[in-house]
């Protein structure tokens, strides 16, 4: 009886606790994989401390930084281990592969190799010593998205688009301001003058000085040209900035007259519209800007073509099927990603009434045939070789691709998103009749 009782309490007691220690075991595992990853920071903070003095003695040295942070070894950097951040999985490989040093295995986005020299020389006049030389971007679960070693030798962390938040960059918001004002001075023309204004607007705001946001832009309203798209997309971000949407609005009416189609400035004009609370202006522009946005629901104009293998083919002759017309290119990597599944997708349903018909904007056959025999994709397709210039492409709008529409039966558009789980979801809503794209 009482060693029932006994093992019953003690039983009990597990129960009870289990669950505790699990949580408990959880949590001691999250705190070790904080420390090591707090453990990683401050290694990789010395790596680019002792990188930064090699660079400095290799330029003392050639009067130049090198072309490749492999350079540095072995004379100015003795161990080639110091290239590596220790957050780095991969063991010395950049985030983005342009940055890939040829030599040997190294962590870090050296910003001075020869592609972007140049680029990186003229902002250099524009932000000075404190923009990023060295870049780690292998940190996750940080405050911040990269680790940088400046041209000034210095360490500090930033987002990854360091020039839109320079007070990272220089320390604090008024350090910033300052610095950014001389750049602008010094170099009022550089193009990378154009990526200090919104910024420096922002600054301004933050740190209490609406009144030079107000200088500002109607310094810039003087210099900008009528026509230039990308001005006045700085304009109109610093008038948001500065709570002035109806120069916004007349800004953008006034852009359309110089780009009466340009798509940018039709969405940006829905937008404000939208903001403004002019519900069918902005119904209207977004028309203008996509205008087969109204054709989801209706009847799909007919087209006629010559397929690949030379055979005339038309929308019409499907008409009773559900039919995926499907705007895609060999060179296109979502459209070839997407490839399997439409596959699968017409398989399982090909013989209940589904087809498809590829609309290829690619502008090498040899390319495009290969692909075809090597993936075995059955179903017809239409190739111009003009590439975003094909006739069919112009006829529906096409501005981006994959553009994968979906026909219902009755020649209607059920959807122009029908990739993804979202295909077969549709096509079987499609055969059974239902042609809701929700
Ligand atoms: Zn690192």
């Amino acid at each position: 009886m009482n060693l029932v009782l006994t093992l019953g309490i003690v039983l009990s007691v597990l129960i009870t606790f289990a669950p505790v220690a699990k949580v408990q075991a959880q949590k001691s595992i999250e705190d070790l994989e904080e420390a090591q990853n707090r453990k990683n920071v401050d290694i990789c903070t010395q790596n680019l401390l002792t990188i930064g003095k090699a660079l400095e003695a290799y330029q003392k040295a050639h009067g130049d930084l090198p072309d490749w942070l492999s350079e540095l070894y072995p004379k100015y950097l003795p161990d080639a281990n110091l290239l590596l951040c220790p957050a780095d999985e991969m063991g010395g490989t950049p985030i983005f592969t342009s940055n890939a040093d040829p030599k040997m295995p190294v962590s870090y986005g050296y910003q001075f190799h020869p592609r972007y020299r140049d680029l990186k020389s003229e902002q250099r006049q524009v932000y000075g010593d404190a923009m990023p030389l060295v870049r780690c971007r292998h940190h996750k679960n940080q405050p911040f998205d990269c680790l940088n070693l400046s041209f000034a030798f210095k360490v500090y962390p930033s987002s990854h688009v360091w020039e839109d938040t320079p007070e990272e960059m220089y320390g604090t918001p008024e350090e910033a301001i300052e610095a950014l004002e001389v750049g602008l001075q010094k170099q009022p023309d550089s193009r990378h003058a154009l990526d200090l204004y919104v910024p420096l607007a922002r600054l301004y705001i933050e740190v209490g000085l609406e009144k030079d946001v107000n200088t500002l832009i109607n310094r810039f309203k003087s210099i900008i040209k009528p026509d230039d798209l990308q001005a006045h997309s700085v304009l109109s971000a610093m008038l948001e900035l500065a709570n002035r949407d109806g120069e916004v609005l007349e800004l953008f009416e006034n852009l359309e007259q110089h780009h009466p189609n340009s798509r940018y400035v039709l969405n940006k004009l829905a937008r404000i519209h939208e903001r403004l609370g002019n519900s069918e202006l902005a119904a209207e522009y977004r028309k203008k800007a996509d205008p087969m946005s109204a054709l989801v629901g209706k009847v799909v104009p007919n087209f006629s073509a010559t397929d690949l293998d030379g055979k005339p083919i038309s929308l019409q002759d499907y008409r009773g099927k559900v039919v995926l017309l499907d705007f895609w290119a060999v060179w296109c990597g979502p459209c070839v990603g997407e490839m399997p599944n439409v596959k699968k997708v017409y398989e399982t349903h090909k013989d209940k009434g589904f087809d498809i018909i590829g609309i290829s904007l690619d502008t090498d056959e040899e390319r495009l045939r290969n692909y075809l025999k090597e993936n075995d994709i059955p179903w017809q397709q239409i190739y111009s070789g003009k590439g975003w210039d094909s006739p069919l492409a112009k006829q529906y709008h096409i501005r981006g691709i994959p553009a994968p529409w979906l026909i219902a039966r009755d020649g209607t558009l059920i959807s122009r998103e029908a990739r993804g789980v979202k295909l077969e979801r549709l096509v079987v809503e499609a055969l059974r009749g239902k042609v809701e794209d929700k």
